[in-house]
């Protein structure tokens, strides 16, 4: 609304806005680990704390065939998981799209679709004939496929087969769903059709990358996702968790799986840095107020955040800051703009520059002559031109060598922000369990020369450059180097499928 005084007073706001200093990861810390134990204390807390009823890790020993279905991401994925006992598994999977209309209409049509899409995979892609008569033709009654159903939104676990639907995240809003068993909705959907699968588990995404990569490296103690949205899982001690006191687990001691929800950090009370940017998506999302800390590391909400930057840029006033005030459909569009724009435009950047952080970011507020430019950043500038031009839909002309530099500019501060803050995650996880202290001031407790295994899945972290490398300068930080150095983040391959198989697994030898 107000004019500015000059270009470079504008990006240095953004800079202050965005940039989030050593004093705030830790008071954010503190506050994360407040929520932890708020939550391990009592049901109804936004940082819901779900006891997932998985005791324990597997070694990679583990063997059998089981079937995984996979709700909550951008895809719904069914795949066929062997285990074979020496932390290696075969897996065959298919992806179906679930429509914008399922996400939000009745959920038995939800959850027919679901058994659709298993059965269509059954015909087309199971390795293993589970369709054939075999009780016709051998006299043995047709058994039970075993599933493990992956359902990556807020459950409240009762058992390892059952949990009741808390909310919706991630743009789903089905009807009827919310308070319900979702491993019951499965099955009376496999059921209606008279398919012989059960549904004997039930697994979040970030239990699953936990499992997949415990399963893989033969321990972890940690899960993590980076998608389309954000969460936490990790191994605690039965004894914190108070709000079990009651139940059966809660005599056996020993540990848990505790599921996070850290995307729902800061719903209640606020301690994020909060710009005007993020208060729009909020505001205009479908869950105002309501997976806060999401909203500031997801997919889901990063290219969103990016592009309401740039339209701001380009509406300023008194003379616009990009693209000469020029705009496109797709940058007008709410979600216009994908966040693996934004990791293109920042590995244009990197390039094969073997040291990246070589470049500081170019005086944006001063225009580029190209005679004046570098070779190296000129090619660099014009490749990002050609990303901003094609994503966005301009011709190549409308987009200068400013746009480019200061538009790489924007993503790095936007996606910085959320990996410095998904440290803040990983760090209180680290001192919850006692691994860590906080800004490593004192000797932890446990895991004292260990390695520290955190298992994670999602595009972020696997795609976007420099992602995890900024994760860890908020590790160090925040535990220290010396527990920072232990720490192996590593990819927990088809996490969703593998962890379903493994908790399948336990399912069945629980009875
Ligand atoms: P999901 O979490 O849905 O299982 P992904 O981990 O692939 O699946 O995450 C998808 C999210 O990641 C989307 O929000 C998308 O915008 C974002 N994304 C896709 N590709 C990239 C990329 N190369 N870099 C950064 N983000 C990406």
């Amino acid at each position: 609304v107000h004019q500015y005084d000059s270009a470079q007073s504008v990006f240095d706001l953004l800079e202050r806005q965005f940039v989030i200093g050593e004093d705030t990861l830790v008071e954010l810390t503190q506050a994360f680990l407040e929520e932890f134990k708020v939550g391990l204390e009592s049901y109804n807390h936004p940082m819901a704390m779900i006891p997932t009823f998985v005791t324990a890790v597997p070694d990679g020993t583990e063997t059998g065939t089981f079937l995984a279905l996979d709700l909550g991401g951008t895809n719904l994925r069914v795949c066929e998981v062997v285990l074979n006992g020496n932390k290696t598994f075969n897996l065959v999977q298919q992806k179906y799209r679930v429509s914008e209309t399922l996400k939000s209409g009745e959920a038995t049509a939800l959850f027919d679709y679901l058994a659709d899409s298993v059965d269509a995979f059954l015909t087309t892609h199971a390795t293993t004939d589970y369709t054939s008569p075999t009780e016709a033709t051998s006299g043995t009654p047709l058994s039970d496929v075993h599933l493990g159903l992956t359902f990556s939104f807020p459950v409240e676990q009762t058992a390892l087969g059952s949990g009741k639907i808390l909310t919706w995240t991630k743009g789903f809003s089905a009807k009827n769903a919310v308070g319900n068993d979702v491993v019951k909705l499965l099955q009376d959907a496999f059921d209606r059709k008279h398919m012989h699968v059960k549904c004997v588990a039930l697994v979040n995404d970030t239990v699953g990358a936990l499992l997949s990569r415990a399963y893989q490296a033969g321990g972890c103690f940690a899960g993590a996702i980076f998608g389309t949205g954000t969460n936490g899982a990790y191994m605690e001690q039965v004894s914190k968790i108070k709000k079990l006191a009651g139940n059966p687990a809660w005599d056996k001691g020993g540990l848990m799986a505790i599921n996070t929800e850290w995307g729902a950090f800061n719903n209640s009370r606020s301690h994020l840095p909060t710009t005007p940017y993020d208060n729009a998506i909020d505001r205009l999302s479908i869950n105002p107020k309501f997976q806060a800390f999401e909203k500031f590391i997801s997919g889901m909400y990063l290219g969103e955040v990016v592009r309401n930057i740039i339209v701001s840029l380009v509406d300023a006033t008194p003379k616009s800051l990009l693209f000469g005030g020029k705009s496109t459909a797709f940058l007008n569009k709410h979600y216009g703009l994908d966040t693996s724009f934004m990791s293109a435009t920042e590995e244009a950047w990197i390039g094969d520059d073997s040291s990246p952080d070589a470049f500081v970011h170019p005086p944006l507020s001063v225009e580029f002559k190209r005679e004046e430019l570098n070779a190296a950043v000129l090619k660099k500038l014009d490749n990002i031109r050609t990303i901003i031009a094609k994503t966005l839909g301009f011709k190549l002309e409308d987009v200068s060598l400013n746009d480019a530099a200061v538009i790489r500019w924007i993503c790095s501060l936007v996606a910085r922000r959320a990996a410095l803050l998904s440290g803040v995650a990983v760090a209180t996880v680290l001192i919850q369990t006692e691994q860590a202290t906080l800004k490593g001031l004192e000797k932890p407790a446990r895991g004292l020369n260990q390695k520290l295994g955190v298992g994670v899945d999602g595009s972020l972290i696997e795609h976007y450059p420099n992602f995890g490398k900024i994760l860890r300068e908020s590790l160090v930080l925040l535990v220290g180097e010396e527990v920072e150095q232990r720490v192996e983040i590593g990819l927990a391959k088809d996490g969703s499928g593998v962890g379903a198989a493994l908790c399948a697994l336990m399912a069945l030898k629980q009875g």
